[in-house]
């Protein structure tokens, strides 16, 4: 069997690993000079700024890759887990733990009560939207206060525009095994099962980029794949550098482009150019606030452009730089403002909120910035792929970096049995699970 790859990101790049350990081959075909897709590590002036992910959970998954390409004494790791919420003129802590949820100055002792009262409210449901199975659960003050500015932070998103069946699909099938929302929190919490944040020394994309250097003879760089046609039971790939055969398909790219690949032999697929992306404009700031944690998200209803801002010098030692957040769904049209504009706002608005003085370091822009996760997912309804082909991808799978490589080896598992079953081997009957679990 050989296995063709369309795309170098973090999902392409783990299901490299993980095929090449199960013995399959494969080959992966990445449009730019560079592997990471979206984890992508700017180095100015020393300083090390993340334009897309700024850390990850450091889960079994995570540590299996690193070790593969060699770096798994490169990890850094965040000690202390301390998010704030920007929220009527102050910086709180938000409520991670139980202990945390009752000392909180974020909610008032009525909100807190209402927010206590979940187990007894009916269960999410999949036609509401996130924002009002969140309100309806743990009421408007937690919403607004910080279940919505950290929700909606993720994606940066509104969850008022979330669709539930997509966007909490996870969290609904957590609720139905635990009981409650907050029973399910308190176990997963409880039971030690968050990994520890993590980065590397030189940045995320120091992984992607030592992976892609152990597997290069599994993967073709700045060879973007311009057309996909059905063959004799397989795929021929068209890419800028030729022609390819493989019997099986994982697509890995953004929307647009499997959209542009896929739309005329995935049925549905063509619909896929139709989700939307939150753009995104990330401005680095050179500050020394007398601060610990790993940043805060504005809460709603606060007169600020900032969704929020990233300590990675607290986090991760990072000499100084703090990443500011703008645009999203919220401001979309923010992001063209000039480079000059925002560094303004986002200087301003950081001094303003943390009272230390701040200088702009560098500026990022993300077009195509985090998945929306909104209205526009109910296309994927449509959505049918065929046997040969699997989507591995952040806008029909979660989105962090973990759970990115936990698909990636659920489908070599998947891939694994089939090539057995095609051709026996006695790999296939040591039985032995080499695949990572873990959170996100
Ligand atoms: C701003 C931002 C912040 C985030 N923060 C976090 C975080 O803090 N923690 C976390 O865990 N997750 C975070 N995420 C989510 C996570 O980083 C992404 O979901 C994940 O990196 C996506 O990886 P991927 O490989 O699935 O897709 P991508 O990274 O999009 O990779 C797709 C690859 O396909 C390539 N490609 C495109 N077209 C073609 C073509 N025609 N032929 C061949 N190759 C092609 C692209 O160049 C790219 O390399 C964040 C995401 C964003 C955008």
């Amino acid at each position: 069997m050989r296995v063709g790859i369309v795309g170098a990101g973090i999902t392409g790049l783990a299901l490299t690993h993980y095929l090449a350990a199960a013995g399959i081959d494969s080959v992966a075909f990445e449009a730019s000079d560079e592997a990471g897709g979206v984890i992508n590590t700017r180095h100015t002036d020393g300083k090390v700024l993340e334009a897309g992910p700024q850390r990850m959970r450091k889960t079994p998954g995570i540590e299996e890759l690193a070790t593969a390409a060699g770096i798994e004494d490169e990890f850094v790791e965040a000690s202390e887990e301390q998010l704030f919420v920007y929220a009527d003129g102050e910086l709180g802590r938000a409520p991670l733990s139980t202990e945390e949820f009752f000392e909180t100055d974020l909610l008032s002792w009525r909100g807190k009560l209402r927010l206590l009262a979940e187990p007894l409210t009916r269960p999410g449901m999949e036609q509401e939207t996130a924002r009002d199975l969140f309100v309806r659960k743990f009421g408007q003050e937690a919403y607004e206060k910080f279940i919505g500015p950290l929700y909606g932070g993720i994606y940066g998103s509104d969850p008022a525009e979330m669709p539930a069946a997509y966007a909490l699909d996870s969290l609904m099938e957590r609720e139905q095994e635990a009981g409650s929302f907050l029973q399910a929190f308190r176990k997963r919490v409880g039971s030690g099962q968050k990994s520890p944040p993590v980065s590397f020394r030189q940045g995320m994309q120091q992984l992607p980029n030592a992976l892609a250097e152990v597997y290069s003879d599994r993967i073709e760089m700045e060879t973007p794949v311009i057309d996909i046609a059905e063959k004799d039971g397989g795929y021929e790939l068209t890419t800028s550098n030729g022609t390819e055969f493989v019997d099986h398909l994982v697509v890995t790219t953004p929307a647009d482009v499997t959209a542009a690949l896929l739309g005329n032999i995935v049925t549905g697929a063509e619909e896929l150019d139709e989700l939307r992306y939150n753009p995104l404009a990330l401005v680095y700031l050179d500050a020394d606030p007398d601060l610990e944690g790993f940043g805060y998200q504005v809460g709603y209803g606060e007169d600020l452009h900032t969704l929020g801002v990233s300590w990675n010098a607290s986090m991760f030692d990072r000499d100084g730089v703090h990443t500011v957040f703008l645009g999203g769904m919220h401001e979309p049209e923010l992001v063209e403002r000039s480079d000059e504009r925002l560094g303004e706002i986002a200087r301003e608005e950081f001094e303003g909120v943390v009272g230390a003085e701040a200088s702009v370091i560098d500026i990022a822009r993300l077009d195509v910035g985090f998945p929306a996760w909104d209205q526009s997912w109910w296309t994927l309804e449509e959505l049918e792929t065929p046997e040969g082909i699997d989507l591995a991808t952040n806008y029909t799978a979660r989105m962090g970096v973990p759970s990115r490589v936990r698909e990636a080896s659920k489908i070599a598992t998947k891939l694994e049995a089939q090539h057995e079953s095609e051709s026996p081997s006695p790999s296939a009957a040591d039985g032995t699970p080499t695949r990572a679990t873990g959170d996100d």
